[in-house]
């Protein structure tokens, strides 16, 4: 369902992204786990199309990405790690908007119930975005991915700056997603990826460093990461 073909992007001399491959089957919540500065939002943000890359290809649901973007950008829901929210809108009104934007739903009412329902956010259906917690607004952030009922969603660090009672809640979230979509998302944060994701893909320097799930993932995740990533990242300019 998502397919990266040896993916490589250069910031002017900077190459951030060395040879990207990996293939997310059709159900399957795949992390992608790197150090700071690895590639991860690089390669999230050159999937959804948000950025090119300098080489290399990129498939959702067999669409390349670069030679039909409308159709691919249709088919992905996308929480970027600052999702862009309209502070002065109410949850219902931001929403509408959305739905707006990406066309395609005929019934609003019926789709708003579907995905505030999905994200327990029906309780804060009039509440100004303004006056809601993190918690809150990063389920907000993910309510406006599932409009339109994208078959893909890609979240770029969907936990950072939550509190450990937030973090839960999202990890369940995303768990009960799970049946309906296939879903990536990126962080650093080890013990969260191997709760919440059947597969971890490790980039490192902008390299595929490793590709675990089952056991070796839950029972070593840790010792593997720090052994895969033992080099240190190399930052813009160094
Ligand atoms: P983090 O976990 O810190 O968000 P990341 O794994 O998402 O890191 P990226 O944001 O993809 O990493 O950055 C990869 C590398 O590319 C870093 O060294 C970063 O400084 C560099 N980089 C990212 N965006 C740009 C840009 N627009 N111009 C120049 N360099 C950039």
């Amino acid at each position: 369902m998502i397919r990266v073909e040896n993916l490589t992007k250069y910031y002017n001399s900077f190459e951030a992204l060395r040879g990207i491959d990996f293939n997310i089957p059709t159900g399957q919540v795949a992390g992608l786990l790197g150090l700071n500065g690895a590639g991860k939002t690089t390669c999230l943000r050159i999937l959804t199309g948000f950025i090119m890359p300098t080489g290399g290809d990129c498939y959702i649901d067999g669409i390349n990405v670069f030679d039909r973007p409308r159709d691919a950008k249709a088919r992905i829901g996308y929480l970027p790690e600052q999702p862009p929210l309209y502070q002065e809108l109410t949850v219902q009104d931001y929403l509408q908007f959305v739905a707006r934007m990406r066309g395609g739903v005929e019934d609003f009412e019926q789709e708003f119930l579907r995905v505030t329902k999905l994200t327990w956010l029906e309780p804060a259906r009039r509440s100004l975005i303004r006056h809601l917690s993190l918690g809150y607004r990063k389920r907000v952030g993910i309510a406006q991915a599932l409009i339109g009922s994208p078959p893909v969603l890609i979240f770029d660090e969907p936990i950072s700056g939550l509190d450990p009672i937030q973090i839960v809640e999202i990890r369940n979230l995303i768990r009960s997603l799970a049946e309906q979509y296939t879903i990536l998302i990126s962080s650093h944060n080890l013990s969260e990826v191997s709760k919440t994701c059947d597969r971890v893909l490790i980039i490192h320097r902008g390299q595929m460093a490793g590709d675990l799930s089952g056991d070796e993932m839950h029972a070593n995740l840790e010792d593997r990461f720090l052994e895969l990533t033992a080099a240190p990242v190399t930052e813009v300019g160094q």
